[in-house]
């Protein structure tokens, strides 16, 4: 039913969920009067934050490239996605903050059945939009979509971990498997955040295109370089939606600008079929320039 949503819209659907959530949680709260259930409301805060800034980041990825970002501005959800990978570390410090003293002084939960239920309520929602973003986050190759899917699925677990908790600890009487499960979800959510993080950042280092991407364009250029002699110095490089590709085309140096700029456009044409995002710059070679190892054209 999400299927054609735009990058945008979801990032709309994004804060408009955290809104709900949040409303959920202060209603609860009001009418139970719940420190926890509070406490867990103004945590929501962090993912309508976490919710805005993404939109800020897809609509400023979207602009057509200008005079100062000539090659586009599809980076700018890296940042974005950077910074929820760092409100997912936060998060999961805040978990191990409260397992760990709640391990100390035997605390004991201050969750009722509403706060329960609330919560219930908040994880299938989050878990239900997390796999909405995660799937268009792919179709998209938004980074800042998918990054928001994995903190709400980081939401979810520690929901979810909250959850089993409380159910082990009355079942079996044991308390302290409470906030054992506790630490166990917190160094769970760490490691998501640094996985997050870790992506995010490569992204802004000009991480070059996956390995299939490259066979495909290995492939294109096999089959469209007829009459050329070799292809050689591939390089690419993946910018969110944006793909960069570049190499040097070496041909006979007596063939003539317009026979080689030829081939480049029937290159061209190939690659930007097979990949739509496609952006290629080819520099071409007389015969001296042949390397020991290229793509040769069949
Ligand atoms: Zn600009
Ligand atoms: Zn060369």
């Amino acid at each position: 039913m999400h299927q054609r949503l735009s990058a945008e819209q979801l990032a709309t659907g994004s804060i408009l969920v955290a809104l709900a959530v949040m409303t959920l949680k202060v209603a609860a709260w009001m009418m139970t009067g719940s420190v926890a259930l509070l406490s867990d409301a103004l945590e929501s805060l962090v993912n309508i934050g976490g919710a805005v800034m993404a939109w800020f980041a897809v609509r400023y990825a979207q602009r057509p490239p200008d005079a100062g970002h000539p090659y586009g501005h599809h980076k700018a959800e890296y940042f974005s996605a950077v910074i929820e990978g760092i409100l997912i570390v936060i998060a999961a410090l805040v978990i191990l903050h409260e397992a760990i003293s709640a391990l100390t002084r035997a605390g004991d939960p201050a969750w009722g059945a509403a706060g329960m239920l609330v919560n219930a309520l908040a994880m299938l929602v989050n878990l239900a939009w997390a796999r909405v973003l995660l799937r268009a986050g792919t179709r998209l190759k938004s980074p800042a979509l998918s990054a928001g899917g994995r903190h709400l699925m980081s939401d979810v677990w520690t929901s979810a971990g909250v959850l089993a908790g409380l159910v082990l600890a009355l079942v079996t009487g044991w308390a302290v498997l409470d906030p054992l499960l506790a630490l166990l979800v917190g160094v769970n959510i760490l490691r998501e955040g640094w996985l997050v993080i870790a992506a995010s950042v490569n992204g802004l280092m000009d991480t070059a295109a996956p390995a299939e991407e490259r066979q495909k364009i290995e492939e294109v250029i096999q089959r469209m370089a007829a009459g050329a002699l070799q292809v050689h110095g591939l390089k690419t490089r993946r910018a969110g939606r944006a793909l960069f590709i570049e190499f040097h085309m070496v041909v006979d140096g007596a063939m003539t600008v317009r026979a080689s700029h030829g081939i480049c456009d029937m290159i061209e044409i190939a690659l930007k079929d097979a990949l739509p995002e496609a952006q290629v710059v080819i520099h071409v070679e007389p015969e001296h320039k042949l390397e020991p190892a290229g793509i040769e054209p069949r």
